[in-house]
């Protein structure tokens, strides 16, 4: 039994064989087989070279010779080594020896091999080593291919161990088998993460080497709540665990059965408690969880889970399925917010040094206008179905607001001219995800309608610390001084150019932070959907006074650890089970 502890991401608790999904841009861990699985690791070896020649024999024949002699000799010379049996009989040996899988007896005979052409002194042939890289990443890409698919595919329960995953990868997961995640990478707020909550799957996120210690048909634990990942439990680990899940499943469903009730503080405070969802079939959970609207609709998720740009007619039935689900409920739809770590399947963005300050979000938007206006077009035909607001991200400057706001008017004016009635009155608002954002507030409510703060990217950016990168995970906080002091000017700002003010980002749904935000002047949350019946309990559990009591005091720290604790010591006086 191996007890590893990373950060815990998505409650709930699971117990369940593991799959594991090895990355070909990750050095592949040594991972051990039973000498039942010997013949079916050979197998897929053989299924490998045999799509790998498929492949690149036809990548060789469509290379013209006048144009592409070079790589038709370059694809030709892979083919040949790829053809010679000895290589694939090396391979297979090492499974049969060695008992390792397909994949880590693959990297480990090719990089010998690479390494011993990288030690010759001739340039050529230590050049080929590349070549032999090239061939090993083509034969990883094609084992790792094959299990991706075997992941779409299942007929039994399981937990999904691997380095990382993509936002589309986790959510393609099917519910009904994938019971629990855990990965080596990732942060807190990383899109893998939200979308392993909003499904609901039990999930830790930066146990850094997990991936070495597990092998696919490992029993594993995987704790939700306390961010543990128990790989091959004993008996009474697995008993103790049964226990706890069964209790937790227990407190979920009592703090379902106030979800009628409303929000409200105990001195009579109104608070709007919204949900954030990704993709249209989610809208019903927040309904069942007793939510009072959609204040973040991450409308990317349509281009993630297509190979193909989503058309007008697909955004538009998409917000008309989530618009009629929530009948007159506010639904905030988030023009997409594409780049960083969420790229559409067909790759169609070049490689960025620095991508979460490259072309992301409203940028990417405004320089590909057609995909944007096509969204829109779809989002004010959608309008007049119930109450639909429109809401653009990562907003840095008040220039960049008014042309989305421009190329929203053009949309409107197209509309008209094809005499497509729409809501003319929409309300626009904005996101305030980076410090200049929040620092040029004042300026920007003058043009914004309301406010919704995307704590996830204004702390990424505020701090310096990539939300998705387990190196620095712990320097990730919502509650750092100078997160919260931006987090006030906003409000301060959004209160004085009366406006509305929200915040959206993952800070909203932590019990620990509730107090704080009512404290700070917060009056609408929009949150992930499972944890709408806690929060509304700790909301129905405080009074204004409280709350600005929390508030003044966590003003007056200067520690980020010192405040944290403050919190959650706050918090568990509240609702002690929820701990
Ligand atoms: C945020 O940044 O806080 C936010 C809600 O947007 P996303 O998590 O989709 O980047
Ligand atoms: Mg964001």
């Amino acid at each position: 039994m191996e007890i590893k502890k990373g950060i815990a991401v998505s409650p709930g608790i699971s117990i369940a064989k593991s799959l594991i999904i090895d990355s070909e841009d990750y050095r592949i861990p040594r991972r051990e087989i039973k000498p039942s699985q010997r013949l079916r690791e050979t197998q897929r070896i053989r299924n490998a070279f045999r799509d790998a020649i498929e492949e690149l024999t036809q990548l060789e024949a469509q290379q013209n010779q006048a144009e592409g002699g070079k790589i038709k000799d370059i694809f030709a010379v892979h083919l040949r080594f790829l053809r010679d049996r000895s290589l694939r009989k090396k391979i297979t040996d090492l499974i049969h020896l060695e008992l390792v899988t397909a994949e880590y007896a693959v990297s480990t005979v090719l990089r010998e091999i690479a390494a011993h052409f990288s030690s010759v002194k001739d340039s050529y042939i230590s050049e080929r080593a590349a070549d032999i890289y090239d061939i090993e990443r083509r034969l990883l890409r094609q084992l790792l291919g094959k299990r991706r698919e075997e992941v779409e595919n299942l007929s039994e329960e399981l937990v999904i161990i691997a380095r990382e995953l993509s936002p589309t990868q986790t959510a393609s997961f099917d519910k009904k088998f994938v019971k629990g995640i855990a990965t080596d990478a990732g942060g807190r707020t990383s899109h893998t993460a939200i979308v392993a909550r909003s499904l609901g799957i039990p999930a830790v996120v930066a146990l850094e080497d997990l991936t070495e210690i597990v092998h696919g048909g490992d029993t594993v634990i995987i704790d939700g709540n306390r961010g543990i990942v128990i790989v091959n439990p004993d008996d009474g680990t697995i008993r103790q665990y049964e226990k706890y899940s069964h209790e937790f499943a227990e407190l979920e469903h009592k703090l379902d059965a106030i979800r009628e009730k409303p929000a409200v503080t105990r001195d009579g405070t109104k608070i709007t408690v919204l949900g954030n969802i990704e993709f249209p079939d989610e809208a019903e959970l927040i309904v069942q969880k007793g939510g009072e609207g959609i204040g973040l609709y991450r409308t990317e998720f349509l281009y993630l889970s297509s190979p193909t740009e989503p058309t007008e007619q697909q955004h538009y039935e998409a917000y008309a399925e989530t618009v009629r689900v929530l009948q007159n409920k506010p639904v905030v739809i988030r023009t997409f917010d594409l780049g960083a770590d969420k790229h559409t399947q067909s790759k169609r963005f070049a490689p960025e040094p620095n991508p979460f300050l490259g072309l992301r979000s409203i940028r990417f938007c405004l320089q590909n206008l057609m995909m944007f206006k096509t969204q829109l077009h779809a989002i004010l035909r959608a309008s007049l179905l119930g109450n639909v607001k429109i809401m653009f991200p990562l907003i840095t400057n008040h220039q960049e607001l008014m042309q989305a706001k421009m190329i929203l008017r053009d949309v409107m004016e197209d509309l008209d001219d094809e005499s497509i009635p729409y809501n003319r009155n929409i309300e626009v608002g904005i996101m305030i995800e980076t410090p200049s954002a929040a620092l040029t507030a004042s300026t920007l409510a003058r043009d914004a309608a309301f406010f919704s703060i995307g704590t996830n990217d204004l702390i990424q950016y505020t701090l310096a610390v990539d939300r998705g990168n387990e190196l620095v995970s712990t320097l990730y906080s919502a509650t750092d001084p100078a997160v919260l002091r931006l987090i006030r000017t906003v409000i301060q700002d959004a209160h004085k150019a009366q406006i509305g003010v929200g915040v959206c980002g993952e800070m909203a749904s932590e019990p620990d932070y509730v107090m704080l935000l009512l404290g700070l002047g917060v009056r609408t949350i929009s949150i992930t959907p499972p944890m709408i019946p806690e929060i509304k309990q700790i909301i129905r559990s405080v009074t204004i006074e409280d709350c600005n009591d929390v508030a003044r005091k966590v003003l007056s720290m200067n520690s980020e650890r010192q405040i944290s604790n403050f919190l959650r010591n706050a918090a568990r006086k509240i609702l002690p089970e929820a701990f």
